[in-house]
């Protein structure tokens, strides 16, 4: 009996399941099912949660003191978090400014529910996350798509360009997932000069801050000047910088006024976070577990031998300054499916899981993790050459190199 009532209303219907996910869930599936699969698809640290992380989240558990925390977070995590930003960011920031959130995504909705009036353009630089372009939607807003450069960098005329009466914030990503680009300083300040020029917001996504590599600068909006400072909502987390995707722990860093909206917003959405999360996240913070540096190492290493795989099997693919992502240009082994079509035939000929360029507005490029052991990244390279050796290049592509 199909009870027409409980259908979806017209904007749940609309939202597709989070490619990422939907992909990594398949390929987990083929897996239970016996099938050889390797999976380069969702971004998610190989590497278990620090010792501190654990110890703290079982000495909160054994208390059997498991309650619910205020809204917004925990006094005593959200003063490690402003401690952690006042020195990682080089700006201050005091307790009243943060909200702890239910994950990253969590915290870049809430900030989105609550900046945007419906019919507001909001600019998202591609690549984009593949969730971008739907928790703006869904908060009645406009996703404009701002094509990269060709190395994947912003674009300032395009991004001048695409400025219109309506446009009200800017989401940045860097290092952006999917090509791991890092924006240099110089890149952060014309940004923020942008904003200021047209009264924008930014929505600043660090999740991969601490994931940079070659002892390159990390710049985030806040510590341009107190004008950028003041159109910037900072968004961070726990999954990636210490292995705890599962703990689902986030947190923004806005104005008092900003973070106690989104606070009084998830008070009636969502309910406090998560308390183990939050007693293992304020470990984290206040330890600098060792393991991190060390997963940073090793994610630094592979991504190295990676684009060296990935360019002698003759994918075009910039060397990512951050984050543990490689975008490969794959347009001359695709046929009228695009990305999407080789992904599929990807993992159905040879088993290995990566996600297509498209789910990130642009056509024609691989999302690989490298998240993966080193024998699982060679296993790939060696399925992926064989896959290029069978499909062999578009007649299009004969004569000339991919850009
Ligand atoms: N932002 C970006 C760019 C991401 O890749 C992710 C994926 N985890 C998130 C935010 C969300 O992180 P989480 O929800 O695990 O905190
Ligand atoms: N952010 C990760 C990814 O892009 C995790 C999946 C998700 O949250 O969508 O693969």
């Amino acid at each position: 009996m199909i009870v027409l009532a409980m259908r979806p209303n017209q904007r749940v219907s609309s939202i597709p399941l989070s490619q990422t996910l939907a992909l990594d869930a398949r390929a987990k599936a083929m897996i239970a099912e016996g099938r050889d699969i390797i999976n380069l698809s969702v971004g998610e640290p190989d590497f278990d949660s620090p010792a501190v992380v654990r110890e703290a989240a079982k000495s909160l558990i054994d208390s059997g003191g498991v309650r619910y925390t205020p809204a917004g977070g925990t006094p005593s995590l959200r003063t490690a978090i402003a401690e952690h930003l006042t020195r990682s960011r080089g700006t201050a920031f005091s307790p009243a400014q943060i909200t702890v959130c239910h994950s990253a995504k969590h915290a870049l909705s809430g900030a989105l529910l609550t900046l945007t009036e419906p019919g507001d353009e909001v600019l998202l630089l591609l690549p984009a996350w593949v969730s971008y372009f739907e928790m703006v939607r869904f908060a009645a807003g406009t996703p404009v798509a701002v094509a990269p450069r060709a190395d994947l960098g912003p674009d300032f005329d395009t991004l001048r360009r695409a400025i219109t009466p309506r446009t009200r914030g800017i989401m940045l990503n860097s290092p952006c997932n999917p090509s791991g680009y890092v924006f240099t300083p110089g890149e952060i300040t014309a940004l923020c000069d942008l904003a200021r020029e047209s009264d924008l917001w930014i929505l600043s996504d660090e999740i991969y801050s601490r994931l940079v590599y070659d002892g390159a600068p990390y710049a985030s909006p806040v510590e341009v000047s107190d004008d950028a400072r003041e159109r910037t909502v900072l968004v961070d987390g726990a999954s990636k910088a210490f292995a705890m995707t599962g703990y689902r722990m986030g947190y923004l860093a806005a104005s008092e006024e900003g973070a106690s909206a989104v606070a009084r917003l998830h008070s009636q959405l969502a309910g406090s976070p998560n308390a183990v999360g939050q007693h293992a996240f304020e470990a984290a913070l206040a330890d600098e577990p060792p393991e991190v540096a060390a997963m940073a190492h090793e994610f630094a290493l592979r991504r190295t031998r990676l684009v060296a795989d990935l360019c002698a099997l003759g994918l075009q693919t910039p060397t990512p300054g951050g984050a543990f992502y490689v975008f490969s240009d794959v347009r001359p082994w695709t046929d009228e499916r695009g990305s999407d079509g080789f992904c599929e035939d990807l993992l159905e000929a040879e088993g290995v899981a990566a996600v297509p360029g498209s789910a990130f507005g642009v056509e024609g490029r691989v999302r690989f993790s490298y998240a993966a052991s080193a024998e699982a990244l060679r296993a790939a390279v060696e399925r992926l050459g064989r896959f290029l050796a069978r499909r062999g290049r578009a007649q299009h592509f004969q004569d000339s190199a991919p850009t």
